[in-house]
């Protein structure tokens, strides 16, 4: 049976010197920003305000300097997250790409990936997508049907892609493609790909959600052709990227901050009945922040060490995603403020885009029961 290491990790001084000067740069970028906007945080698209971000250093911020890093540790970097996540900054339009695919190209790509894009994605000029799910493969990514086939130069690709945040907004999706079948091991055969998505022959379909916003999409290839140069990694490797690439998706503070401006305006809002016997609910919940806070801080101990934390990673979104949906069900109850959409008070919407958006909180980036499945397998019960 493994053992889930949550090790203390303490912020070093120079990770908590950034903290300041993070809070001061959003105190002023902020201000014109309603707080039913700043509620959408990491999946709020302003591609402006990634380009400043971008001048600021504080995208790829672990990266080599030779890519436009700035050699950064990881956890400067996930105080600056946190900051963001806190104040509800409008982070979506490169946080994929900071958050995994640069990762992932600092891991496994060329030289020539390298060079080509991450410059550009650390200025926040490069916005990235992912491609993994699709119609019938979405927990059991494995069953990839999108296939890559080889022809002259490059590949052929045919398939469709599901629910891609931001696709409609990004230059390139990290793809997973089936370039081999085998009806012994499906988890063979697998490639990832850099696909430009200016390329003749990807659709990209908007799809709403609940809250009434299009942020993810279908996307559609026919004949696509991707060059040999934009394989990521080995032929046949995806698998095994794929899941690495999992434990940066999984583990950061926006698996419990996504709902975060809710606390905060809830505090102010029973501030202002003086409801003293909500003072228990919120301690609770505050509490219950810190510990997967503290969880959040040890697993980016261990990537700035160079593990491969998925099972930590796996609990921090399971619990984390708990967290973040009963927080608008308690806000509902204590403040007796009824979720408003388009309308009513800035609390009243908070709470009304919350109580739509949390319900996706514990199906993306993996759903609770193939999360749950994996801490199983850590816990040795599978
Ligand atoms: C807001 C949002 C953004 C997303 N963005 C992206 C993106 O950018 N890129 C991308 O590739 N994908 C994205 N996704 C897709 C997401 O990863 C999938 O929705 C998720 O993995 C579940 O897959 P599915 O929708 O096919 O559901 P299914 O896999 O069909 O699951 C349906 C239900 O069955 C349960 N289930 C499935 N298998 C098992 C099992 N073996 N044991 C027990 N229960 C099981 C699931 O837990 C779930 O409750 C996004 C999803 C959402 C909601």
């Amino acid at each position: 049976m493994q053992t889930f290491r949550f090790d203390p990790c303490r912020l070093p001084p120079e990770a908590e010197a950034l903290r300041g000067e993070v809070r001061a740069f959003l105190s002023e970028a902020l201000t014109d920003i309603p707080p039913v906007v700043r509620a959408q945080t990491w999946s709020g698209y302003d591609p402006e305000f990634s380009k400043k971000l971008g001048a600021k250093g504080w995208i790829g911020m672990t990266w080599p300097k030779k890519y436009g890093g700035h050699e950064r540790s990881a956890l400067e970097r996930y105080v600056m997250l946190e900051e963001m996540l806190a104040a509800g900054a409008p982070v979506g339009a490169h946080w994929i790409g900071d958050r995994q695919s640069g990762q992932l190209l600092l891991r496994f790509g060329t030289e020539e990936q390298r060079q080509m894009i991450l410059p550009k994605a650390a200025k926040g000029e490069l916005l990235f997508c992912i491609g993994m799910s699709e119609p019938d493969s979405g927990s059991d990514l494995a069953a990839t049907r999108t296939k890559a086939e080889k022809t002259d130069g490059g590949w052929i690709v045919n398939g469709t892609k599901l629910w891609t945040s931001n696709a409609h907004n990004a230059h390139y999706m990290i793809a997973l493609f089936r370039t081999n079948f085998d009806p012994d091991n499906k988890h063979a055969g697998l490639t990832q790909f850099l696909v430009d998505l200016t390329i003749p022959g990807i659709t990209i379909r908007p799809i709403k959600d609940l809250t009434g916003n299009a942020h993810f999409n279908e996307v559609i290839f026919e004949d696509v052709f991707v060059p040999d140069n934009m394989m990521v990694g080995e032929e046949g490797n995806g698998w095994m990227q794929v899941t690495a690439e999992l434990a940066f998706e999984r583990s950061g503070p926006e698996r419990y901050l996504s709902s975060f401006l809710l606390l905060t305006e809830l505090v102010r809002e029973l501030g202002r009945t003086g409801d003293a016997s909500a003072d228990a609910e919120i301690g609770r919940l505050v509490a219950h922040l810190v510990t997967l806070r503290q969880m959040s801080v040890s697993i980016a101990g261990l990537l700035e060490a160079g593990e491969n934390p998925i099972q930590e990673a796996s609990v921090v979104k399971d619990l984390g995603a708990l967290y973040e949906q009963e927080l608008p069900v308690k806000a509902h109850e204590l403040a007796g403020v009824e979720p408003m959409l388009g309308t009513g008070s800035d609390y009243a919407q908070v709470l009304g885009f919350l109580t739509q958006a949390s319900v996706s909180f514990s199906l993306r980036g993996g759903t609770r029961e193939i999360l749950r499945g994996i801490i199983a397998r850590g816990l040795g019960l599978r």
